[in-house]
């Protein structure tokens, strides 16, 4: 790093000069979180420039460094991170960030084209990739800037697309007519691409065999040498063997020296820079200027990028690796990688969710909003029975986003339907309680593969039905697809039997059975995966179901019952009964031929079903069993030394995501008193920065909350709030729609309301602390204990909080929503529920109940061999 500031780098900057090398200029900062901090930036890089080309009138021109092949080029060069320019940056709202991108570039541009400057657009990670690329080629086709030759852009030869990349660029430039630079690097993303592609189940989009990086950059820099009056070449390497064979291509080529540029890092590999300078070559030291705390990740990338075992600089300067190894033709005996990700035999993996920065898969996903949107209105029957009921009540669903537009209607079951349908369950539970583990396995993977089949118009509905956007839908169905096959592998296992005991003369085996009517109640938020997850887990397990959705939801679990019919469930296995919960839930619950109830839903309604279950009726097999998953009133405590860059994303989210309507949401951070008024500042503004619109535009971060009622309830308690509390800060959003704002309130007293009662909605109550001792008693002080976490950098706070935090699931340094299923088994306890975690290895097992059977093998004396 330079320096923290320009004023202090441009000494470092001029001894460059004087040592015959030129610069890019590159500022570090935090990430850019708000539009404050985004437009702060912007105006960071002109301040930059302004001081940079005030300075530059002194400078001596020096003919190697200030001219090219084609004449002269600027002194001033600087490199601008598209990402720190607009904080709501996606791929997945790629229009929306196109524009917005574009119009803080355009000043910069602006007045770099009128100075004589170069701004070169670095490249960040893949998932910004294409939509850094397209930026770049519109801003720079715009008649104010088409002309101009002094502006870059990075291609990352690490990518498996980078050389269709420069194909396209060539193309592009050829059209543009005037040339512009291309700066090839190989990448410095790999361990994030790798570890994020693999973690999403995605494609790899790096090479992982360092030979074909290398060789891909070899093949991109000819390619682009190819079309040099197109295209500068900037050669970004500090490795000598790809720079000397890019020189000799030049050369063959018949180029001038001046007609490429190499570039290397400032700090590094000055050996190698000395004797390029002295061979005639224009070197450009990539120099940041930003203080060294939020600078760190730059300079760990860079620490991780030169001490890898195959970094050329280490083995050059500090392995001893002779030449001839070093300077092999990379392209020689390559062995290619596979860019699927990598998998383990036995382990379970995660459908993986839509990768939005591909083009196709947001033009489905409209395709699919657009073919859902086209069934709006239609009515759905009950199913009991494999038969199709209809009650004449109807509920009419309305879009949460446009509360004019009915989704849908389904007809409504009374307690006459729900006792058919408990009937239904119990004939159907004696023939299917019979059919093998492996058949019933076989079912509900069926089913995971009808959902993954229509997994976009699933999600399209759920946009419309629930108000989830994009990502939080497609989330939820996949979650779905997980719990199916999660839960199918799960009973294969335990439908072995497991020998017990060791004695010789005796067989004790340990084996599981249904247990009867499984009456499923769930809730809206999570509209299919938790549906699915209850109903898959009870019909695996040889239980049949009476399925009593959300009323809120009931549309989405209709698909679900179609699917189960399409994969080939038996008449009677599940049912459909959509209905009031205060009406044939309640009814259910308290009927005797039901043998499970499996609820997930608000403590209120939870310990009220625990209580009337628990009430033995006549003609009752056993009492019931209940798997009751409740609310809960989750914290995110920030430590004094937490990474806020991370920590006030990860609230954001966890606050915010689908609205705050996720029993795992954060509705508490608790912030240490050292770290509070920045953490506020930041909280407030990034907060302002996201876009609250309807859940069908893909830029909006938050969507509407569910229902009218949802709306009324939460809008009541913020009232409540501001009698107790200051509100910090509360948003805007659409006019019509049944819209909550995202709220913030600080200073919270943690025995409020607000510090103690779920809200379910966007509602963020910020507590201060003292100490972690004090962050860690409050979080425990509420009647909950489902999620929470913790962000630090501290290991010994982070072990107190691993210890002493008492909920289900706790996240340390991420965000504290998003359980995935085998990857983090979810549920809680204190008032947050009774019942084993979903997605876990003793989740199914409540669905049956064990037996052992235990044979005297001993006749007269003699046993069987233990193996037979
Ligand atoms: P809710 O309790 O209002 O409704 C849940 C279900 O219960 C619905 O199907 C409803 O019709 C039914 N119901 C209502 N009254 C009933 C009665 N008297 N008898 C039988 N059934 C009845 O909850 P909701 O608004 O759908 O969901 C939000 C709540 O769910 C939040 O509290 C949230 O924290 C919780 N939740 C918890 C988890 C978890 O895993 N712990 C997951 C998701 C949601």
């Amino acid at each position: 790093i330079t320096g923290e500031t320009p004023k202090e780098a441009l000494p470092v900057l001029k001894k460059a000069r004087k040592n015959h090398l030129t610069f890019t200029v590159d500022l570090l900062g935090e990430t850019t979180l708000s539009e404050k901090e985004a437009l702060e930036y912007q105006n960071r890089y002109l301040e930059l420039m302004q001081w940079l080309l005030k300075d530059s009138a002194k400078w001596d021109d020096s003919p190697l460094l200030d001219t090219d092949d084609l004449g002269p080029i600027p002194k001033v060069n600087v490199s601008v991170k598209a990402s720190a320019l607009y904080s709501q940056m996606s791929a997945k709202a790629w229009e929306n960030s196109l524009a917005e991108v574009k119009t803080r570039l355009r000043p910069i541009f602006q007045f770099a084209k009128e100075n004589f400057i170069f701004i070169n657009i670095d490249m960040e990670s893949f998932d910004h990739k294409d939509l850094t690329l397209q930026i770049f080629k519109e801003l720079i086709s715009e008649p104010d800037f088409k002309d101009y030759r002094h502006w870059g852009i990075v291609i990352q030869a690490y990518l498996r697309d980078s050389y269709d990349d420069i194909t396209d660029l060539v193309q592009f430039a050829k059209e543009r007519g005037t040339p512009f630079t291309v700066r090839l690097v190989k990448g410095a993303y790999w361990d994030y691409e790798t570890i994020h592609s693999d973690q999403q189940r995605w494609e790899v989009p790096v090479y992982t065999n360092k030979a074909e990086s290398d060789w891909n950059f070899e093949c991109c820099a000819r390619l682009i040498l190819d079309h040099h009056q197109n295209i500068k070449l900037a050669l970004g390497s500090h490795n000598v063997r790809s720079i000397s064979a890019t020189m000799i291509y030049a050369e063959a080529l018949g180029l001038p020296k001046a007609a490429l540029e190499i570039q290397m890092l400032y700090g590094m590999a000055d050996p190698i820079k000395k004797t390029l300078v002295n061979e005639g070559y224009r070197v450009r030291e990539y120099a940041t200027v930003g203080e060294l705390i939020p600078g760190m990740a730059y300079l760990v990338r860079r620490l991780l990028e030169n001490t890898s075992n195959e970094s050329f600089l280490r083995s050059k300067f500090s392995d001893g690796v002779d030449s001839m190894t070093l300077l092999k033709n990379p392209g020689e005996n390559l062995t290619e990688s596979s860019p699927l990700p990598p998998t383990k035999p036995g382990q379970f993996y995660n459908a993986p969710l839509l990768d939005f920065t591909k083009k196709e898969n947001r033009k489905n996903f409209e395709n699919a909003l657009e073919a859902v949107r086209a069934t709006f209105g239609q009515t759905r029957p009950l199913v009991i029975n494999g038969k199709e009921i209809t009650t004449g009540q109807i509920l009419e669903r309305e879009n949460p986003s446009h509360p004019q537009e009915i989704v849908g209607k389904v007809h409504l079951a009374s307690n006459i339907e729900a006792e058919q349908a408990i009937k239904a369950a119990h004939v159907a539970f004696a023939s299917w309680k019979k059919e093998p583990a492996e058949k019933r396995a076989e079912l509900i993977e069926k089913l995971a593969q009808l959902i993954e089949r229509d997994r976009l118009e699933l999600a399209a509905l759920e946009v419309y039905e629930s108000g989830k956007p994009w990502v939080e839908a497609d989330g939820d169905i996949t979650e779905a697809i997980d719990f199916c096959r999660y839960y199918a592998r799960d009973m294969r296992k335990l439908a072995q039997r497991q020998r017990v005991g060791g004695v010789s003369g005796e067989v004790s085996l340990y084996q599981y059975i249904p247990r009867g009517v499984t009456l499923v109640i769930a809730p809206w938020n999570f509209p299919l995966a938790i549906l699915t997850g209850m109903v898959s887990a009870a019909v695996v397990t040889g239980n049949t179901v009476v399925m009593k959705p959300a009323e809120q939801s009931s549309l989405i679990a209709y698909e679900l019952m179609r699917l189960f019919k399409e994969a080939g469930c038996p008449d009677g296995v599940v049912n459909y009964l959509p209905g009031l919960g205060e009406e044939v839930g309640e009814y259910c619950t308290g009927h005797a031929l039901v043998d499970t109830v499996t609820f997930t839903g608000s403590k209120a309604v939870g310990l009220h079903i625990l209580e009337k279950a628990g009430k033995v009726m006549g003609g009752q097999v056993h009492p019931k069993k209940c798997i009751i998953e409740m609310g809960g009133k989750n914290a995110l405590i920030i430590d004094s030394d937490a990474d806020l860059d991370e920590a006030v994303a990860g609230v954001i989210y966890s606050a915010f995501g689908f609205q705050g309507q996720k029993c795992s949401a954060c509705s508490r951070a608790i912030v240490l008193d050292e770290i509070y008024d920045r953490f506020i500042d930041r909280l407030i503004e990034s907060t302002r920065s996201i876009y609250v619109g309807f859940s069908e535009d893909p830029k909006s971060y938050m969507g509407p909350v569910v229902d009218r009622e949802a709306h009324t309830r939460i809008l009541s308690m913020i009232e409540k709030g501001r009698q107790e509390s200051q509100l910090l800060y509360q948003g805007d959003v659409p006019p019509e729609g049944h819209f909550v704002p995202p709220t913030i309130f600080g200073d919270v007293d943690p025995k409020s309301s607000l510090g103690q009662d779920e809200i379910f909605g966007p509602v963020l109550a910020v507590i201060r602390a003292q100490t972690i001792d004090h962050a860690i008693e409050i979080a425990n002080g509420t009647e909950y204990g489902l999620t929470g976490g913790a962000y630090s950098r501290s290991p010994m706070n982070i072990e107190k909080v691993k210890n002493e935090l008492d909920v289900g699931n706790l996240y340390i340094n991420r965000s504290i929503t998003g359980a995935m299923v085998e990857r983090h088994p979810f549920g809680g306890f204190k008032m947050s529920g009774v019942g084993e975690k979903t997605g876990g290895p003793d989740y199914i097992k409540q669905f049956m109940h064990a037996k052992v059977v235990t044979e005297n093998t001993l006749r007269r004396g003699f046993a069987p061999s233990e193996e037979s």
